[in-house]
Parts: C-alpha cells; structure tokens; sequence
C-alpha cells in the first residue's frame, strides 16, 4: 500500500520530512553525487526562476509516511518540454509497484502541462558504450522499463558522447512522447536539448562540447530508437484516469450508523450517508481514505472542558436505545447546573430536538477524527478534500449543542489549520453557521462567512443576523449574509459572489466550506429551491478561488436528491480547481 503525493514546498512538517527522506533516498541510490546537489532540492522548489526550470516532486509515500520513492520532474514552460530528473525508489527496483506508478504519475503530470514530451537520461545497453556485462544488464533492465511504459532513446546524435574520452557508460537521451501522434521537429529538438545541457550541466559541459551536441540532431522529424524490448504498439498512451493526488480525498465516518435517532421523524438519518456514497462511488473523481484517531484535546480546543466532560459522561449513562430530550433551559440561574444529568441536558443544549444517547458522543467524536485527518491530508499539500460525516456539528457552540450537532468539526478542523496559516470557513448550509460564528467570534486568523435563511424564519432563530460581525480584535472577521424565505437563485448567487470576495480580500491559506445541501428544492427543513446544476455552479465558483479546501457535510435531507446534490457541487469545486491547470 502507498500513495502518491506532490510535495509543493517545504512550508510544512510533513512535506519537509517528505523531502529529507528523497534525500536519503538520493544519497543512497546515487552514491556519485555531490552533497550540494542533494541539498539543494528545496530550493529548487521554492526558487523555480534561479534553476531556470519549474520544479515538481512527487513521493510514494507508505502509511505510516516513510517515503518508498520519489520523482523530481522539471517543467519547461517556454519551450514546453519536461525533464526527469530523478526517480528512484528506496530499494533501487524501478520494476516494482512503485516505480511504475511514479512514473505514471509524472507522464499524467506532463501531459496535464501541454507538453510535447518527457526527456531524461539512461544508461546504454550497448556492449560498445557500456562494457561491464553486470552493468550493461542493469541498464538494460531499465531501457525495458521505459519502454513498456512508451519512452525510448533519441537515435543518429551524439548525445551519448563521453566528456572524457573512453569513459564508461556515457548515457543516452531517452524520449517518452507520451502516446501523442506527435513529431518532433528538427529545431525544437535542438532547442530542448540545449535548454538540457546549459541548465542541468552547464557547470560540466563546455560550450563547444554542448554545440556539438546540438548540432548533431540533424534528423528532421528527431527520431527514436526502434522497441528492442517490448512487442507490438510502440505507442503507449497516458492513463485517462485522474491522478490519485488530484482526485478530492474522501474520508467518510464509518462508525456514523451507531447513532440512529429513529424518533418523532428524526431526519438527521445515517441513509444520508449512503444516499452521498453511492452516487460519488460512481465517478472517478474521490480517493478513499481511513480515518485516523485524534487527541481529544483538538475538541476541548474549541469546546468548553466541562460541556465536553458533560456530554461524554451523559451518553455513556445511558442505556442503549434510550434518548434524552432537553426539555428545561436555565433561563434563570444558569451557573447553577441541575445534579440529574438528563435535566442538565438543557444547561448545555439550545434546542428540544437534538437527544443525547449511548452512542451520540463516539459517533461525533468520529466525526471530529474524519474532518481532522482530512484537515491533516491539506496540510500535507492534498488540494481538496471531503470529510462526508454525521453527525453535522456547525449549529455547536463552544459550551452548547443542539440542530443534531454535538462537536462543531469545522470548527476543531479549523482551529487544526489555523496552527499553519490563516482559515476562512465558508457556511453554505441552509442554517445559520452558529458555532463557528460563537468559537471564532473574537479572532482574526479565522474569517467565519456564513449564507442562510434569515434568522427570523429560519433556524436557529437568535443568531445569523448581518449586524453580528465580530467582536474585539475579531471585529470585521465575521459575516453573516442572510437571505429572504423565498430567495431565487439570483440572489443566492449574488450572495455566493459577496461571500467570496471577502475570502479572497482575507488572502486565507485554507478554505474550509460547511456544506448543507439543506438548500436544495424540497428540502424539509428548508425554503429555497436549488437545483443540481446550481449546486455543481456554486461549486464551480468556490473551486476557482484556488485554495486548499476541505468540505466537511453538514445539512442536507431530502435523500432523494441529496447525493446527486453533493456530487453535482464537489464535480464544480473540483473543474473550478484544476480547470484552467
Ligand atoms: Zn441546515
């Protein structure tokens, strides 16, 4: 089991231990070269216009994140061609699983570019320039390899001219044209080739030798050596699958059908979850990921200790089946909490329809873990993700529960993200995004934005309204936009466009987006009368901001077309994203 993963920079723990490990590997597989080159990978990430070349890194990571293999990609856009420099897995073994895939990934990559080709160097398998027969066999294997996957070398130059006379295994130019009915001129060709040579080994190739080189590329179309290995097509085309660290990373709460309210028409249903699964498994866009467990001390980072304390003991008191209703609220004397812990219910909920029960505690805290190990993934350079959850947690304020949430998992994943940049939530649910609103109220690195019914018809009904926007040094961090009973979808969107726009003038790291799908025509607990193809516009319309974002379910109830919903809005986030790449 590995996953591949594009390392953007070194901004992170994780992409930095990322680095290190190609490093190791470098050091190790590649004993010749010099300890400055091997150091100076992260600038070359960081620095694309000081190595004259745009640099990408994929690595093939295990579960437990050691690095198996990693591929340095350069990207000329100019002359758009790319060039490999390095792949390699830790064992040496480019056969393997891994390597194959790696090099999957960087054809797909190089494709996505427009670019004409893939060019890298590899060693001879010919007894003339290649004398030791270990050697020669080694580097044979590896010319088989490429050419399974469709790249040969370029033939009728003197690419593989020795710097030295006589010297041992000077290395070929190797072509992959990534399965395109493509030819490549004469003067392009001399053209990368020299673009090659002046920035890759300007240091040891003197200009005369380079000009020679690239004079010597006089066929016109460049032409590639016949297959010597494989039988039939020579013709390998790039997989039109998605590439796995493109796709939206989905992690979904397993253990969410232990809590099943099956009372007084509890809408809040685990159906939600397969009625969303079953129409994304349809499609290639997701990658499936487990949950990892996180501290509880995430959740007591938002949330209030004793409300926390209380809610855990309640639900592990009672019995199973059995659900506890709030049905007093501390109007008067509210510092002075009820001894029975079902009557306390109400110090500690907002509403009479959001039952404690044995399993509601390790069903939300699951949900906490869910939105965390995608909060964890787009930290670690993952564009999008999807954390498909119940139960929902944005109407939970610090110290409350209540609208079928119990922990506000944007909010922990929020606070997650907020230790390595600045967070926006976006809150697109029919229902006023309470509890972010309540934990972020008064700070400035988390910009709370929230769209939905306008708090006099809709609830919560004591919170949303336009006027509450921050407090403190929070003042200007929050926005409420709320929109009539009956809004069209002109309005809606109006109100979409304001809402981004005050993302885009907070300049986040991160998006997170609490997505209620409760907007929907026909909703049940809702009034306005979105339709699919207005989902997948919204969706469209937050992808274009260009942000790592995480989706996090919350509302959404009319399971009729609550999947077709969800997947209407994350196809548009994902098109936004990566549409003009
Ligand atoms: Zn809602």
């Amino acid at each position: 089991m590995f996953r591949i993963r594009r390392v953007y920079d070194d901004a992170t723990p994780a992409n930095k231990e990322a680095i290190d490990q190609a490093q190791a590997i470098l050091r190790t597989q590649f004993p010749g070269l010099s300890r400055r080159d091997i150091a100076k990978l992260p600038q070359q990430l960081r620095n694309p216009l000081k190595y004259r070349f745009r640099s990408i890194l994929f690595v093939a990571e295990d579960p437990r994140e050691r690095v198996k293999g990693f591929a340095l990609l350069f990207h000329e856009p100019v002359l758009h061609f790319c060039y490999l420099d390095y792949i390699s897995t830790a064992g040496g073994r480019m056969g393997r699983g891994i390597g194959g895939a790696l090099y999957e990934r960087v054809r797909e990559e190089v494709l996505s570019l427009n670019a004409v080709g893939l060019f890298f160097e590899c060693l001879p398998d010919s007894p003339k320039l290649s004398r030791d027969p270990l050697v020669r066999k080694q580097n044979a294997a590896r010319l088989r390899f490429y050419e399974r996957h469709g790249a040969r070398p370029i033939v009728n130059t003197a690419y593989e001219t020795p710097l030295r006379e006589g010297a041992d295994n000077p290395p070929y130019l190797v072509c992959d044209l990534l399965g395109q009915d493509i030819e490549l001129d004469r003067d392009s060709a001399r053209a990368i080739v020299r673009a090659i040579l002046e920035r890759k080994y300007g240091n040891v190739c003197p200009p005369g030798y380079i000009d020679m080189v690239v004079e010597s590329f006089k066929d016109d179309p460049m032409q590639l050596r016949k297959p010597r290995y494989v039988r039939g097509s020579t013709r390998v085309p790039v997989r039109t699958l998605i590439p796995v660290d493109r796709r939206i990373a989905l992690v979904v709460n397993d253990r969410h059908a232990i809590h099943h309210v099956e009372e007084r028409g509890y809408v809040e249903s685990p159906v939600r979850i397969d009625a969303i699964l079953s129409e994304l498994d349809a499609t290639e866009l997701f990658e499936r990921v487990q949950p990892h467990r996180f501290s509880e001390k995430r959740i007591r980072a938002v949330h209030d200790d004793e409300y926390v304390d209380y809610f855990k003991k309640v639900c592990a008191n009672l019995e199973p089946g059995q659900s506890v209703y709030p049905y007093v609220f501390p109007i008067r004397n509210g510092a002075r909490p009820p001894k029975d812990l079902a009557i306390r219910a109400g110090y500690y909920c907002i509403d009479t329809f959001t039952p404690l029960n044995r399993n509601a505690y390790l069903a939300a805290r699951r949900a906490v873990d869910c939105t965390l190990t995608t909060a964890k993934l787009i930290v670690e350079g993952q564009r999008l993700a999807y954390a498909l959850v119940r139960p929902p947690g944005h109407h939970a304020e610090r110290r409350s529960f209540g609208g079928f949430c119990y922990f506000n998992s944007v909010a922990v994943a929020a606070e997650y993200l907020s230790g390595y940049g600045e967070v926006a939530i976006l809150d697109i649910d029919y229902h006023h995004g309470n509890g972010q609103q309540d934990i972020f109220y008064e700070r400035r690195d988390v910009l709370t934005v929230s769209i939905h019914g306008q708090p006099r018809i809709a609830y919560p009904y004591f919170s949303g309204f336009k006027s509450e926007k921050g407090s403190g040094t929070g003042k200007g961090y929050n926005m409420n936009i709320p929109l009539p009973e009956r809004a069209d979808i002109e309005r809606y969107r109006q109100a979409l466009r304001t809402a981004l726009g005050r993302i885009q003038r907070f300049e986040p790291e991160f998006l997170i987006v609490a997505l209620g799908l409760d907007t929907a025509r026909e909703d049940p607990t809702g009034s306005w009368d979105l339709l699919a193809r207005d989902f997948e516009v919204n969706g469209r319309m937050i992808g274009s901001l260009r942000l790592p974002t995480l989706v996090v379910q919350e509302g959404g109830y009319d399971t009729t077309v609550l999947g077709i919903n969800a997947r209407h809005f994350l196809t548009g986030l994902w098109t936004g994203a990566y549409s003009q790449d």
